[in-house]
């Protein structure tokens, strides 16, 4: 009888240690995926023995699916880019607060808000052609509503991220009338109707139909890089850049993510975004995507982007362009940018 009690407490005891032995994974619902994301995330696992499981997909439909998922979502980190998307899943209540002493010493103020933090940083650039634009006539955003430029803009739709948190910053600095007159202004210049994303403006830049365009910072780096002779041809044709060099600096923007309130594994999601801010973790991140690290100390090998030389960078907080961003999607909409 005292036997089996023993042998009863002991199966109990197996039973916990095997429900805390499957407790160590982490959920990650992502919308990066790079080569280097695979060493990034066994990295993890060989240091804390948490299992990751990734689920990635575009940005926009993690979002929807964590959304229809409610309450039993098993996704314990969201990994997306765009301050703009990360405020879209903060409105929609998804975050929940990560309180770390390391985070807030690692990831200085204007890259995180209380739900989410960034992991790296990219620059939103003016993109010229060389025969087309004068260099000196595209040197910041508001150039781009100069009537200078008329019939010479390419641009992807206002309603996309990227150009809604570029949008939100103008917003921050201008103020709201001069952001929709300059919003109005770069309707007027449009060289075609908004279509494409940020290559496709790069490319329609360096073919000469159109003179100047916004891209982020990657997509240059990636066709500096590019093991394909036609596109290190076409940077060959495209002046990049550095916006606002005299005034706030070039528009910032990043990839990062958050802990969900839903959140079934919420140590472990804390230990991954603490992971993500490590020495190690930046590089790869940062890497995987040609963008800089959010760490200001560690530093990047990246021949692509050293090319692309030094720059003033906005320090407009991230957090701003967050709060910002639906009064930006209001003035592209009265603005006919679509
Ligand atoms: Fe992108």
């Amino acid at each position: 009888m005292k036997l089996s009690r023993l042998l009863l407490a002991l199966l109990a005891l197996g039973a916990t240690a095997t429900a805390s032995a499957q407790e160590k994974v982490l959920n990650l619902y992502s919308a990066r995926h790079y080569q280097t994301d695979e060493a990034l995330y066994a990295n993890f696992t060989r240091q804390t023995g948490i299992k990751i499981n990734r689920i990635e997909a575009k940005e926009d439909e993690l979002l929807e699916r964590i959304r229809n998922e409610g309450a039993n979502s098993p996704a314990d980190i969201f990994l997306t880019v765009d301050a703009a998307r990360l405020a879209k899943a903060d409105e929609l209540g998804l975050f929940a607060p990560v309180k770390s002493k390391l985070l807030e010493k690692r990831i200085s103020p204007n890259l995180r808000s209380p739900d989410w933090f960034a992991f790296s940083t990219r620059a939103r650039v003016i993109v010229a052609n060389k025969e087309l634009v004068k260099a000196e006539d595209a040197q910041n955003y508001e150039d781009l509503a100069s009537p200078k430029l008329r019939g010479k803009v390419c641009s992807r739709s206002g309603s996309h991220p990227y150009n809604i948190s570029l949008m939100a910053s103008l917003v921050a600095h201008l103020g709201e009338a001069k952001a929709e007159e300059w919003a109005r202004g770069v309707v007027a210049n449009f060289a075609r109707s908004p279509k494409g994303g940020d290559t496709d403006q790069i490319k329609a830049v360096a073919a000469g139909e159109c003179g100047v365009a916004v891209s982020n910072s990657y997509y240059l780096a990636r066709l500096l890089r590019s093991d394909k002779a036609e596109d290190r041809r076409l940077m060959e044709r495209v002046a990049i850049i550095w916006p606002n060099q005299k005034s706030f600096g070039a528009h910032i923007n990043i990839s990062g993510g958050g802990m969900l309130k839903t959140a079934p594994n919420k140590e472990s999601a804390v230990k991954f975004l603490e992971y993500l801010a490590s020495d190690d973790a930046q590089r790869y991140f940062a890497d995987g995507n040609n963008e800089w690290p959010a760490v200001a100390s560690v530093a990047v090998k990246n021949p692509a982007l050293e090319a692309m030389g030094k720059f003033k960078a906005d320090s407009l907080p991230v957090a701003t362009l967050a709060k910002n961003s639906a009064a930006a999607q209001r003035i592209y909409d009265r603005a006919g940018w679509k």
